[in-house]
């Protein structure tokens, strides 16, 4: 057992016990680790129990034979706490802690999602009212990205061809868009507006703190939604978010 120090998200936290907290974190240094806070739900207890997506430095004793670690100590260094202001930006904050918590499988540390999270996270709580779904999508294209399997949008992925069309076929089995000319009978394809494609580009390649600024329809991010959907799950097995499937019930 060793005694590390590190900075993690807190992707959510449950109940263990009457006084007890066991927090998912999501680290900087050690990917994704559960941590059991003894006692720090207890009146006298010397740490407050840290918000959900808020950014925390912890020291605890990493457990070898174990995916339960101890928490020494917890500090919060920024709590997100305008994220907690309104349902629509806690909702989709939720989404991407979700999708973390889904998509990261284990303990293996990867600097480009931990910052990518981070910078989601802020850039969510500071836009406009109406981007964070935008920053959402864009959040999920750039997460697919650093596990390995970057959706394929600039070229056909049969011909290497740029796609012309007004149509644009996406395959999310082959990861990528496909030109009529290579497009098959017997293959799904998910379609996409000409416009729908070109935004769905953008939000692969744009910083994310510039994603929200980029202006797109909600006929658009609905299909993009899809395509994203379609390709996370075809990769990962990942199911539909709970979250999601939340937000599509108040939005009606
Ligand atoms: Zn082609």
């Amino acid at each position: 057992m060793s005694l590390v120090k590190t900075e993690g998200i807190v992707l959510k936290s449950f109940k263990y016990g009457d006084s007890s907290l066991i927090f998912s974190l999501y680290t900087r240094d050690f990917g994704k680790v559960k941590v059991l806070a003894k006692g720090i739900k207890r009146a006298k207890s010397r740490t407050a129990p840290p918000g959900t997506f808020s950014l925390v430095e912890v020291v605890f004793y990493k457990r070898e034979r174990s995916e339960l670690h101890l928490l020494s100590s917890a500090e919060t260094l920024k709590s997100f706490s305008g994220l907690s202001k309104s349902l629509n930006r806690f909702s989709w904050a939720a989404a991407v802690s979700e999708l973390l918590d889904q998509l990261i499988k284990g303990e293996e540390s990867n600097p480009r999602i931990f910052n990518l999270s981070l910078k989601t996270l802020s850039r969510m709580e500071l836009t406009d009212e109406s981007n964070p779904e935008k920053l959402f999508w864009s959040f999920a294209l750039k997460l697919s990205t650093h596990l390995g399997y970057k959706p394929k949008l600039d070229a056909c992925i049969n011909c290497g061809k740029e796609i012309k069309e007004e149509e644009v076929f996406f395959s999310p089995e082959r990861g990528g868009v496909i030109c009529k000319k290579c497009a098959k009978e017997d293959e799904y394809y998910l379609k996409l507006s000409r416009e729908s494609y070109l935004i769905a580009r953008k939000l692969l390649s744009l910083d994310i703190n510039k994603a929200d600024k980029f202006p797109v329809d909600k006929e658009s991010l609905e299909e993009i939604s899809e395509l994203v959907k379609s390709f996370i799950s075809y990769h990962t097995g990942a199911k539909e978010l709970k979250t999601l499937e939340f937000l599509r019930k108040i939005s009606g």
